[in-house]
């Protein structure tokens, strides 16, 4: 019954809008030359939260354009947002052309909220109304792919940050703090509680299996899991061919009702590449991916003055012309294997990128230098985006007065932390 407290509530305001998606805007993909669908977007807020009017639009806006370029126009004339009041249990709900949202007066507008929720209920309308999955035996292919789709809208629309809020908690940067080269290029707001949440209840069940028959895994399997394999298939095709694969994938089933093999098809044959390794060992397995660099060694090479044998004589020198033989260790952790990809830094700044298939357990790679190895990292592009553990994928060589990778990396998450609560501590 409370379900429809809202409905009836003489206090909803109505505004309405139209989106227009300009000329300019639709010139912006390379793609697409005529504009999407004029679309009137109906609002109904509560009285209460009067303020939020324009950022509910603005967010219902930007879904209806990012999804729209991105995967096709939404195909109808309106769309209702229904600002449902507290406590009515009926906030952040999809219905074809209808969905709830929610917020709070008083959220920020560095917070999430009411942007997160209206642009992934509206992202339902692609995400189960237009491609219609079956909701109760894959979840994944609406809950999933709409996260996926949430989180790239969010940092298109909002920027890396915000939608590091979404994904509430997420490592906002975090992993890889005081490493300086490469992560200014890496998005991470992806990443973030769902790689603990992977680590904790990851092995509990097979993503590949109805919703119902989970083990305290609905929420992993239905949303995370999946959103973050989207995010690791888009690293290993690069995000152009990402766009394409999603694109060609919501096109053909469109008011269809395709499923995961439908999928896993369309991405090989969109790609020209076989990536169904990808799939069995994420959507179909338990297992976990971890790898780790798990030892840096610089070994100074004795001077070569010459080396006398224990009889007295006088042997060649040594043939080393390099001052020092320097070990690097990776190591798989976890059981999932995948290509990674290995970038070694010396204290002179030169590098080495390294690839390891991944397969065995471990692997070791050794270099003659006259510059010591400063750190490693394993994927440090962060392609795996499902590892369950980044914070053992850098390690550097200890110096006098240095402070440790990990010690920064949990103190720029301590402080992320603490963020995050003062700003909820609000609602
Ligand atoms: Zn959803």
């Amino acid at each position: 019954m409370h379900d429809f407290a809202w409905v009836t509530s003489p206090d909803l305001v109505p505004t309405v809008r139209k989106f227009r998606h300009t000329e300019m805007e639709a010139n912006e993909r390379p793609d697409r030359h005529h504009p999407l669908r004029e679309v009137t977007v109906i609002l109904l807020t509560q009285p209460q939260h009067d303020n939020m009017i324009d950022r509910y639009f603005d967010a219902t806006f930007k879904a209806l354009r990012y999804y729209g370029e991105w995967y096709g126009e939404y195909p109808y004339d309106a769309i209702t947002v229904v600002d449902p009041a507290m406590r009515s249990a009926s906030g952040g709900m999809e219905y074809p052309t209808l969905f709830t949202g929610g917020t709070n007066r008083y959220s920020p507008k560095e917070a999430s909220s009411p942007e997160g929720v209206t642009v992934h209920e509206c992202g339902h309308q692609w995400w189960y109304g237009l491609i219609g999955n079956n909701e109760f035996e894959e979840a994944w292919l609406d809950e999933g792919f709409n996260t996926y789709s949430t989180d790239r809208v969010m940092k298109t629309g909002w920027g890396p940050f915000k939608a590091s809020r979404y994904f509430f908690g997420g490592s906002g940067g975090g992993a890889y703090v005081g490493i300086p080269y490469v992560f200014d290029e890496i998005d991470q707001s992806s990443l973030g509680p769902g790689n603990g949440e992977l680590r904790r209840y990851g092995k509990n069940d097979v993503m590949v299996r109805s919703g119902w028959e989970y083990y305290q895994t609905y929420g992993l399997n239905s949303y995370t899991k999946p959103a973050l394999s989207l995010v690791t298939l888009e690293r290993y095709l690069g995000e152009e061919m990402m766009y394409r694969v999603m694109r060609t994938y919501h096109h053909r089933y469109r008011f269809k009702h395709p499923t995961t093999e439908d999928f896993i098809r369309t991405v090989n044959e969109v790609s020209g590449k076989n990536m169904s390794w990808l799939f069995a060992n994420t959507w179909f397995s338990s297992e976990l991916f971890d790898y780790s660099i798990d030892r840096i060694n610089n070994r100074r090479i004795p001077t070569p003055t010459g080396i006398f044998s224990s009889n007295g004589k006088e042997s060649e020198p040594a043939p080393a012309t390099k001052t020092y033989e320097c070990e690097v260790v990776v190591k798989r952790e976890g059981e999932v294997t995948a290509p990674v990809d290995i970038l070694v830094v010396f204290k002179d700044g030169s590098l080495r990128r390294e690839g390891w298939d991944g397969q065995y357990r471990w692997k070791k790679f050794t270099y003659y230098t006259d510059s010591p190895v400063s750190y490693a990292i394993v994927d440090p592009y962060m392609k795996l985006a499902m590892d369950i553990n980044y914070n053992n994928n850098s390690k550097a060589v200890r110096e006098p007065g240095y402070r440790s990778l990990a010690a920064r990396k949990y103190a720029s998450k301590w402080m992320f932390w603490v963020q995050n609560y003062l700003e909820f501590a609000a609602f």
